[in-house]
């Protein structure tokens, strides 16, 4: 059986594992991305620790992906752009590949690889167009299509959470004001909580947050409140849930995929979240374009990122060309 090495890299930590050509994941490591060591630090320790996972497994990897926020170019294999890890059109997989004794290195947008990964080893699995979307911190989107990803002009494409919505008056971290994601994210839910509780609505969240607690309240704990039948906590998730769904019905309509899968920290919310999302597709968008649709929750959760790049290694390297 053939093995892969798989790469999340976020601001905070970074992920390694080693996954065989099934997806299913042998090894995995977690270390500190130290941002502030400078991008070829980062690389020497990945290399490191690729390099110890691969003994630990005693497994020979063919190829290594990397996940990474930001703007990519997946021909090249460089980090365009990524705020929150400083870099700017850094050579990450040539750099990396020195270091590994020359095997290729495949790098791709974090949310692109998380959406592969469950296309072609996880919820999507049989299905030819696949829409996934991420809901976290923030929320992104990618589209699979017969094997490929969409990248779109510049390789932007994808960022539905950008996309600003009528009823929404939020400033995004973006600059614009009224995007989506500043409503349906781990952070936008917690945030409409806390402005509920400041006007004083009545809520099990104002008793449990008093005085500056409120800063805590997290997505979870809506969920917690919303399953006492707390009805500020039901308003919260029911109108994330509707504007969800609104900018999905647009999505669908463009793209037509024939699953819609949800991953990401907030979409824990389950049910809460996808019942008023569903609601409103079916609302906004013309039948035929959710008669057949399924919405699946994502099935690879937190190994996702991980199992995604090592899945889109395999599929380069099989496909000897650009997916
Ligand atoms: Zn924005």
């Amino acid at each position: 059986m053939k093995h892969y090495a798989g790469v999340d890299i976020g601001g905070t930590n970074m992920v390694i594992g080693i996954v065989n050509e099934a997806g299913e994941t042998q090894k995995m490591v977690k270390i500190a991305t130290e941002v502030k060591r400078g991008g070829e630090d980062v690389v020497r320790r990945l290399a490191e620790a690729i390099g110890q996972v691969q003994k630990e497994a005693q497994v020979t990897i063919q190829g290594v992906g990397i996940g990474v926020p930001g703007f990519v170019d997946h021909v090249k294999g460089t980090s365009v752009f990524a705020a929150n890890l400083g870099w700017k059109d850094f050579p990450l997989a040539d750099l990396l590949s020195a270091q590994i004794g020359g095997v290729p290195v495949f790098v791709n947008n974090d949310v692109r690889m998380y959406v592969y990964g469950e296309a072609t080893g996880g919820a999507g699995r049989g299905f030819r167009h696949v829409l996934g979307i991420t809901v976290g911190t923030g929320m992104a989107a990618a589209m699979y299509n017969d094997g490929r990803l969409y990248y779109g002009s510049g390789g932007r494409a994808g960022e539905l959470g950008h996309v600003t919505l009528e009823g929404i008056d939020y400033v995004c971290n973006c600059g614009l004001t009224g995007c989506l994601e500043t409503v349906a994210s781990a952070t936008g839910i917690a945030r409409q909580a806390r402005e509920a509780v400041a006007r004083g609505e009545s809520t099990v969240l104002a008793r449990q947050f008093p005085g500056e607690k409120v800063a805590d309240i997290t997505s979870a704990d809506v969920s917690k409140a919303y399953d006492a039948g707390d009805p500020a906590a039901i308003a919260v998730l029911q109108r994330t849930g509707t504007l969800l769904g609104r900018g999905l019905a647009a999505a669908i309509t463009l793209f037509s995929p024939d699953l819609i899968v949800v991953g990401g920290g907030a979409a824990q919310a389950g049910e809460r979240l996808l019942k008023p999302m569903r609601e409103e597709i079916e609302r906004a968008a013309l039948s035929f374009y959710w008669r057949d649709l399924q919405i699946k929750p994502a099935e690879l959760l937190e190994d996702a990122g991980v199992v995604g790049s090592a899945l889109y290694a395999r599929g380069r390297l099989e496909a000897g060309e650009v997916l």
